[in-house]
């Protein structure tokens, strides 16, 4: 009984990153996120409950909708939590299908440690990593096995339905999602590969690392008309396929690049989320009718949940079998938080950013 009562009395130091102000336009950055500290009680004997252990914190481009004041996309308040997918490690169970040790990766408040009811922990979105990632690997749960590797996986496999030999777009090429969409079209589909990042280092970078044939830095280029002319210089007979990452000219130049039968994966358009009022697109839905285009929109959730595909067996064999080889930028500590989310907005990233909280 005394041994009960001072457990449930050590405390445990949790560090939350939490939104200070709106963001409504511009860069987001340091100045507008706070690291909050708190002491957490060890697990009681509370039923069902378990403790977790947040080793490492995704920043994903999704994020910046969330802090805007208004948005449709479930916003943040300022002096709340942020929250987003991280990994981790039990540190303490009353749960019969959690045990100690366990590696997880879930969607949950961006906090170091944190305790979750027995209901709390029905209604998180929770898996286990254990026998699919070691502990030392666990960040790959936010990359390659994680959001950005079943949105790569999804859009390529099934939303373009790619086809062995076919030629590609892939726009933000050097990040989480457009890295790995490189080295699938080329290394399972045989794909003609052209990707566009910003900056010679990243054009030389995706050539090198992720399977691209044709780099184009589109920092060189003044607009549609630039990038529609070096396309036409990569894929002379135009392109079956593009992966949308950016929005913008880069859609109008890909659209007017596709081919007849050609796909077009809309899965975002970072270079519009720091805009107020995003860009429209003008085009006619004719153009679409006898060539038999289709352009299609699409969220990761079905793969990453196992509800369509096979995406965790499938990207374990890839990386097994080295057809994509992870690429991670890390940020070390939650201090650094906003840091890394920041990076996705002016390309200091390479890959999936990660923020390490150890
Ligand atoms: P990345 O790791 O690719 O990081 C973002 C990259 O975007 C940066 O590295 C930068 O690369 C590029 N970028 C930033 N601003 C601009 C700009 N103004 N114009 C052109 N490029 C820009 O992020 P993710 O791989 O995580 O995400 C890529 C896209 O996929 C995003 O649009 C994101 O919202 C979307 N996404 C959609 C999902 C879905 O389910 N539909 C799930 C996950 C992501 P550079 O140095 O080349 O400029």
């Amino acid at each position: 009984m005394l041994f009960r009562s001072l457990t449930s009395i050590i405390m445990l130091q949790s560090k939350t990153v939490t939104l200070k102000q709106s963001v409504d336009e511009g860069l987001p950055g340091p100045e507008h996120f706070s690291t909050v500290e708190r002491e957490v009680a060890a697990l009681g004997d509370e039923a069902g409950a378990v403790q977790l252990q947040v080793t490492a914190m995704s920043a994903d481009p999704y994020l910046r909708m969330r802090i805007k004041s208004s948005s449709s996309f479930g916003n943040v308040a300022p002096g709340e939590a942020m929250s987003g997918f991280v990994v981790g490690k039990v540190l303490a169970s009353n749960s019969t299908d959690w045990a100690v040790g366990d590696l997880f990766g879930g969607n949950l408040p961006f906090s170091t440690v944190q305790t979750l009811s027995a209901d709390e922990l029905k209604a998180s979105m929770l898996w286990k990593l254990n026998g699919v990632l070691s502990e030392e690997e666990l960040t790959l749960g936010l990359g390659l096995l994680g959001m950005p590797g079943s949105t790569a996986y999804g859009g390529l496999f099934d939303v373009l339905a790619a086809k062995e030999g076919e030629t590609i777009f892939v726009s933000a090429a050097s990040g989480a999602v457009g890295s790995l969409v490189g080295m699938l079209a080329k290394n399972v589909f045989n794909c003609t590969v052209i990707g566009s990042c910003g900056g010679p280092e990243k054009a030389a970078l995706i050539k090198e690392k992720f399977g691209y044939d044709h780099a184009i830095d589109y920092k060189t280029l003044k607009g549609k008309d630039d990038l529609v002319a070096a396309l036409k210089l990569a894929a002379p007979d135009g392109i079956d396929m593009y992966f949308e990452n950016v929005g913008g000219f880069h859609f109008d130049a890909a659209l007017a690049s596709l081919r007849t039968g050609g796909r077009i994966a809309v899965c975002g358009g970072i270079s519009q989320y720091n805009a107020s009022q995003p860009e429209l697109h003008a085009f006619d839905p004719m153009s679409m009718v006898y060539t038999a285009q289709r352009i299609e929109g699409f969220l990761c959730g079905p793969w990453l949940t196992g509800q369509k595909g096979h995406f965790l067996r499938d990207m374990s064999t890839y990386l097994r079998e080295g057809k994509v080889v992870p690429q991670e930028t890390f940020f070390d500590g939650v201090d650094k938080w906003a840091e890394g989310f920041q990076a996705l907005f002016t390309g200091k990233n390479l890959g999936k950013v990660v923020i390490r909280t150890a």
